[in-house]
């Protein structure tokens, strides 16, 4: 099976009593295709999300990308990315630096890196703008430039955990559309996470209902 495949996977968190926020989801994503999980707030998307991309430990259940098991593999050993509601940039790096810190990380030269910028500044609509400080962007070019972030390395699947939530309607419904378009152009493999059920609708290929730890 090529693409992502969760098997039974659940996330219970310690505590008196614990919570079992996932209890129990299998979901394949087809390579190239975006997948969105749509629920209410608590229902268990984000200790789902999280348990794909290896930030959450789960309690039971696997995770596997292309029939390899990644479920004891680190998160930055997966090749997937992560895109958060508030960007989460380094405030006191330029657009550039940003960008270029996971290809820093993975140890690309100098002009490669560079040559990468700007190839990401393109895809999400800021050529020009790797100069900027990320504090003087407003909030749609900063969630773009966290995009451009996760999307560098050119991982192979990227989650996005209610991306656009803290940017106003207007520019929400714009966004939704050219997120989609960037994943869909770079061959990237969503998991979507979101509880507006209008953005799933656009960004996603297929939406899955989630209530209380369970597709519904
Ligand atoms: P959603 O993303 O759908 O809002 P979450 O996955 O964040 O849902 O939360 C699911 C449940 O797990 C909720 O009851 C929440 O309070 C609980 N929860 C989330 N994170 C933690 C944590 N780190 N420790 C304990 N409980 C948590
Ligand atoms: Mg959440």
């Amino acid at each position: 099976m090529s693409g992502l495949s969760v098997a039974d996977l659940r996330v219970t968190y310690a505590g008196r009593p614990p919570v079992e926020a996932v209890r129990g989801v299998s979901l394949s994503i087809a390579q190239g295709e975006t997948v969105a999980l749509l629920g209410p707030s608590g229902c268990g998307k984000s200790s789902l999300l999280s348990a794909v991309v290896g930030i959450v430990e789960p309690s039971a259940g696997a995770v596997a990308w292309d029939g390899e098991d990644l479920t004891r593999v680190p998160v930055h050993k997966r090749g997937f990315g992560l895109v958060f509601q508030d960007g989460q940039l380094f405030p006191h790096l330029t657009v550039g630096a940003n960008i270029a810190f996971g290809l820093e990380m993975a140890g690309m030269a100098r002009a490669a890196r560079a040559a990468r910028v700007e190839e990401l500044l393109s895809l999400v609509g800021l050529a020009g703008l790797s100069g900027r400080g990320v504090t003087e962007l407003s909030g749609g070019q900063r969630q773009r430039v966290a995009l451009a972030r996760s999307l560098a390395p050119g991982p192979r699947l990227l989650a996005l955990d209610e991306p656009l939530s803290s940017l106003d309607a207007d520019l929400r419904g714009r966004l939704a559309v050219e997120v989609r378009d960037i994943l869909r152009s770079s061959g990237t493999t969503g998991l979507l996470v979101t509880h507006d059920p209008a953005e799933a609708e656009v960004m996603a290929d297929r939406v899955l209902r989630m209530d209380e730890g369970l597709l519904v």
